[in-house]
This record gives C-alpha cells, sequence and structure tokens, in this order.
C-alpha cells in the first residue's frame, strides 16, 4: 500500500494517482503504466512514489529494458514483495 506524502516544496498533502511515467534508463525511455505518483495541486508538481523508483531500479538491475520498453507497475511490483 502506497503512503499519502507532504509535498516537499510546501508541506501540504499531495494526491495519490496512478499515471505512466517515463525515465531513462542506459539511454532508452522506459514507460512504466499504471505507475503510483504524487501530485500536489497548488504547486502543480508531481513526485514519483517510492514504489515507482524502486519498480524502476529493478528494470535497471535486472536488464529488462534491453528486451522491453513498455512495462506496467503492478507486474513488475508484485515481484519486489
Ligand atoms: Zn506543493
Amino acid at each position: 500500500m502506497v503512503k499519502i506524502i507532504k509535498c516537499l516544496f510546501c508541506g501540504k498533502p499531495t494526491t495519490l494517482h496512478n499515471i505512466n511515467v517515463q525515465k531513462k534508463i542506459r539511454g532508452k525511455v522506459i514507460t512504466l503504466s499504471n505507475a503510483p505518483v504524487y501530485y500536489c495541486q497548488p504547486c502543480k508538481e508531481t513526485f514519483q512514489a517510492k514504489e515507482t523508483q524502486d519498480v524502476f531500479r529493478y528494470i535497471y538491475d535486472n536488464n529488462l529494458d534491453e528486451k522491453l520498453i513498455l512495462f506496467n507497475y503492478d507486474d513488475i511490483s508484485q515481484k519486489l514483495n
């Protein structure tokens, strides 16, 4: 379960959304679908949840980016627990 965090800039509570997140891994743009991201309405800023960062790290550590550039968050996060 992903916890709600406060905005890093203004300290107000953020809202949690599941969206597509992109990150460059070894020069390739990797898309993670349905990944948890925090959004601060007043600042219009988004923050990747720690869980999302963990999934990107898993992709990197296991060289999954060599075969695919599109992943589903839930598929990978299940392997982490
Ligand atoms: Zn904010």
